[in-house]
C-alpha cells in the first residue's frame, strides 16, 4: 500500500474534479525522475519481501476462530519495541519494519533493511521472516496468533468472524451485505478507496466465485446465507437483479480481495535496460508460481472450486465503469478497458531484439495525449505506452492538502496512480532524494504457512531473476497467453492437472552465456566455466550482447510455445526442455558457495521442486483435503465455525512444528519457534 498521509480525502465526485491534474502532474513527476536517473548504472542488488499475516483470535470456549482487529495498537506497539531494540544499533543492524494493511485484522512486515547479493543474506531470510513473526507473536494477546494464510475461510459468513464483532448493517464505505465498516483500516486512505471504487463504478463490486459442487451440495446452489431483501443501502437489491451469480459464492466489497494476504518480492537492477529485461523475464513465471503457491480454496464459508485469490482480488477494485467494461455505449467515459486495475501485466517492457512486437498482442488502451507528451521527451515507444495505459485510470484517492505539490522533489501523484495499478509485476522507477535505484517487484505469490516455505519461494525467485540476467533467458510467449495461464492458475488443483504455455527454447542466440547452453539438445546444460573465477556474491550487472551479427531466423510466434505441465516447466522433460530449476542450477554453479551453503539452498529448491512433481500437496490442496475430510464436513461446501476453528489451529501447529503434515511440508520441517531468535542482533 502506499503512503499515509494525514489529511481530508476527497469524495468521488470531489476527487473526479482533479483527476487531470493529478495525471498531468503525476507525469511531470516521473518525468523529473527520469531526466535525472534514466542514464543511472551499476546499482547493487538490493532485494526484500513482503509477508502478509491474519491476526487470529482464538475463542476456546466457543471454537471460534476470529479475526482480530487490533491492527492499530499492535502496530503501535511493535513499532515502538522495534525502535526500542534498535535505540543504540550499530548502523548496519537493522531491525523488522511493521506496516498497516487494508484489513483491520492484517499486518505487513518487511526486513528492516533489504537483502544484498551476499549469500549469507541468501540463507539469512528464512531466519529474518522467523524472527519477524516471532517478534509479532510474542506481543499480540495470548489468544492471538499472527497466521500467513491468505484468504480467512470464513470472513464475511454468518456468525460472528471479527474480535469484537460488528454489524455488516453499517458498512458505510462498501456498502456490503457481509463486511461490517470496522473490517477496514481506520486511516482515511482506506475507506475512501473503498467508498470512490464502487462511486465511480456506480454499483458494488461483484465476485462470484465457482462453488466446489461436492456429494451434498444442493444444485443449482442458490445461497441461503445472502441477506437478499435487505433494504438500507441503494445497492442492496443488486445481488437479486443479478450481481449475484447462482452456483457462485457471491461477494461484494473491497475487503474480500484486499483483505488476502500474499508473499512479494522486490529487486533492484543495475539499470533501467536491466530493470525492463527482468520486468519482462519474470511476466510469464506470474501465472506458474501463482498456481504453485494455490492457498486459498476457501471463501465466505465455503468451499469454491478454485485455488487463488487472484480474481476476488481483481474484482474487489474493479473501478470501471459500465460503459469502460463494455456493458453500454462509451459515452462519458474515455475508454473500452479489458480488465481491472488489478490485474496480469498488459505490455513487454524491454528494449531488447528478444521481445519481439507480436508478443504485445492484447487490446491495450492508452491516453494518446500521456503518450504523445513523453515520445516528445524522448522517451521509447514501449515505456511511453507503458505510462500511457497506466494513466488511463482515475486517481481513487485525494488529500485536500496535498493537490498543489513540487513536481521536482514529489513523486506522489506519479505514485497515485501507479500503486494503484496492481498488476502482477510493478515497475518501479527511484523515489526522488533517494539513493534507490529502479526496481521490479514481483506479485502474483500467495503467502505460504510457513516462513520456510516463504523463503523457498523467495530464494527460487532471486536465483531464477539471476538466471535470467545472467543468461540473458528468453521466456518471451504472446501476452494473451500469460493471461490465459492466469485464469488456468487459479483452478482447482492447477499445479497437479492442468497445462500452461511456456516457450520452448528459452535461450538467447546472440552470443551472450545462456546461448551456448543450446547444446541442449543433447539433455545438458553448461553454462560457460567461469575459468575458476567464481563469484562471491548474486550479480546484478549482465549487459547482453544485443541482437546476432547475422541475424536470429525468427520462427512463427505461435511455433515457440506449447503447453506445457507444471512438473515440465520447473522440472524440465527429457531432452527438450530443461526445467527452471536446471537453469537455476546452472546459475548456481557459477557462484563461489561452500557445501553447507548449498545443502540449505537445495532444502529450498526441493520443496519447488516437490511441489511442482506432485509429490507434495499445494497449499489450497491441504487446506481443501483437511476440510473435506473433517469429522463434522457434511460435503455440502460448507466451512462451518467449528471446522474453521480446527483448520486454523492446525495451520498453527504446522507452523510451530508440532504438527506433521507429510504431504504438504517435507518432514525436516522443525517449526518456526526454533530458530526464530535471531538476526545477528
Ligand atoms: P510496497 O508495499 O510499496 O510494495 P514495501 O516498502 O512494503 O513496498 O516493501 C519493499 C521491499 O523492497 C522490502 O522488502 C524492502 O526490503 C525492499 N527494498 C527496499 N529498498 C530496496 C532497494 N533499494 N532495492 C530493492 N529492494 C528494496
Ligand atoms: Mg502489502
Ligand atoms: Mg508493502
Ligand atoms: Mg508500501
Ligand atoms: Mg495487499
Ligand atoms: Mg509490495
Amino acid at each position: 500500500m502506499g503512503l499515509l498521509y494525514l489529511g481530508t480525502s476527497l469524495t468521488w465526485a470531489e476527487a473526479k474534479k482533479y483527476a487531470a491534474h493529478v495525471r498531468h502532474h503525476g507525469i511531470t513527476q516521473f518525468l523529473h525522475i527520469w531526466d535525472r536517473l534514466k542514464d543511472r548504472t551499476g546499482d547493487e542488488l538490493l532485494w526484500g519481501d513482503e509477508v502478509e499475516y491474519l491476526v487470529i483470535s482464538l475463542d476456546d470456549k466457543e471454537k471460534n476462530a476470529k479475526l482480530s482487529l487490533r491492527q492499530t495498537e499492535i502496530l503501535a506497539k511493535l513499532n515502538a519495541i522495534v525502535d526500542d531494540i534498535c535505540a543504540d544499533c550499530p548502523e548496519n543492524v537493522s531491525v523488522p519494519k511493521f506496516h498497516p494493511e487494508y484489513g483491520r485484522y492484517m499486518l505487513e512486515s518487511t526486513p528492516g533493511s533489504p537483502y544484498t547479493g551476499s549469500i549469507s543474506d541468501l540463507l539469512s531470510v528464512e531466519g529474518n521472516m522467523r524472527y519477524r513473526r516471532t517478534l509479532a507473536r510474542k506481543h499480540l494477546k495470548v489468544n492471538e496468533i499472527p497466521l500467513t494464510f491468505t484468504s480467512f475461510p470464513r470472513l464475511g459468513a454468518p456468525g460472528q468472524f471479527t474480535e469484537p464483532g460488528f454489524d455488516p448493517n453499517h458498512a458505510t464505505s462498501s456498502h456490503s451485505l457481509f463486511l461490517p465498516e470496522e473490517i477496514t483500516n481506520p486511516h482515511a486512505r482506506f475507506p475512501t478507496l473503498t467508498a470512490n471504487i464502487r462511486t465511480r463504478r456506480g454499483s458494488k463490486v461483484a465476485i462470484n466465485l465457482p462453488i466446489f459442487f461436492d456429494e451434498k451440495t444442493p444444485r443449482p446452489f442458490i445461497d441461503p446465507t445472502i441477506p437478499w431483501d435487505r433494504d438500507i443501502y441503494p445497492e442492496d437489491s443488486e445481488a437479486k437483479s443479478g450481481a449475484a451469480l447462482p452456483d457462485h459464492v457471491y461477494m461484494d466489497a473491497m475487503g474480500f480481495g484486499m483483505g488476502c494476504c500474499c508473499l512479494q518480492l522486490t529487486f533492484q537492477a543495475c539499470n533501467v535496460a536491466d530493470a525492463r529485461r527482468l520486468y519482462d523475464g519474470l511476466i510469464p513465471i506470474g501465472p506458474i508460481l501463482l498456481a504453485l503457491t494455490a492457498a486459498s480454496p476457501a471463501w465466505r464459508g465455503y468451499l469454491a472450486d478454485v485455488d487463488c485469490r487472484w480474481n476476488v482480488v481483481a474484482g474487489s477494485v474493479d473501478d470501471r465503469t459500465d460503459e469502460e467494461r463494455g456493458l453500454k455505449e462509451l459515452k462519458n467515459d474515455r475508454f473500452r478497458i479489458p480488465k481491472s486495475r488489478y490485474d496480469s501485466v498488459d505490455l513487454y517492457l524491454s528494449t531488447e531484439w528478444t521481445n519481439r512486437p507480436e508478443y504485445n498482442d492484447t487490446d491495450v488502451p492508452y491516453d494518446p495525449e500521456i503518450y504523445e507528451r513523453l515520445r516528445k521527451h524522448g522517451l521509447d515507444a514501449l515505456l511511453s505506452k507503458h505510462m500511457a495505459h497506466l494513466f488511463i485510470r482515475d486517481p481513487l484517492v485525494i488529500f485536500s492538502e496535498t493537490i498543489d505539490q513540487d513536481d521536482a522533489t514529489s513523486s506522489d501523484h506519479f505514485e497515485n496512480l501507479q500503486s494503484t495499478n496492481w498488476q502482477t509485476l510493478r515497475f518501479k522507477p527511484p523515489p526522488p532524494n533517494s539513493s534507490i535505484g529502479w526496481r521490479v517487484e514481483f506479485r502474483s505469490m500467495e503467502v505460504q504457512i510457513t516462513d520456510f516455505e516463504n523463503a523457498a519461494f523467495a530464494v527460487f525467485v532471486v536465483l531464477l531473476s539471476r538466471a535470467i540476467l545472467y543468461f540473458n533467458l528468453n521466456f518471451y510467449i504472446p501476452i494473451s497467453k500469460v493471461d490465459q495461464n492466469m485464469q488456468t492458475a487459479q483452478k482447482r488443483d492447477a499445479a497437479r492437472s492442468e497445462k500452461f504455455y511456456f516457450r520452448k527454447d528459452v535461450y538467447p542466440h546472440d552470443g551472450s552465456p545462456g546461448s551456448s547452453a543450446a547444446s541442449i539438445s543433447s539433455g545438458q546444460f553448461s553454462p560457460p566455466k567461469n575459468s575458476g573465477h567464481k563469484q562471491k556474491k548474486l550479480g546484478n550487472c549482465f549487459t547482453p550482447p544485443g541482437p546476432p551479427v547475422n541475424g536470429e531466423l525468427q520462427i512463427p510466434v505461435e511455433d515457440e510455445y506449447e503447453l506445457m505441465t507444471m512438473d515440465g516447466i520447473i522440472n524440465g522433460k527429457g531432452d527438450s526442455f530443461p526445467g527452471l530449476l536446471r537453469l537455476i542450477s546452472a546459475y548456481l554453479d557459477t557462484l563461489d558457495m561452500d557445501a553447507e551453503a548449498a545443502a540449505r539452498i537445495e532444502l529450498y529448491l526441493d520443496l519447488i521442486r516437490s511441489r511442482a512433481n506432485g509429490s507434495l500437496d499445494t497449499t489450497a490442496t491441504w487446506i481443501r483435503n483437511f476440510i473435506r475430510s473433517h469429522p463434522a464436513y457434511k460435503f455440502d461446501s460448507v466451512i462451518s465455525q467449528e471446522i474453521n476453528y480446527d483448520l486454523l489451529l492446525a495451520v498453527d501447529e504446522i507452523e510451530r512444528g508440532v504438527r506433521q503434515e507429510k504431504s504438504l511440508i517435507p518432514e525436516h520441517y522443525t517449526g518456526g519457534i526454533k530458530d526464530g531468535g535471531s538476526i545477528g542482533l
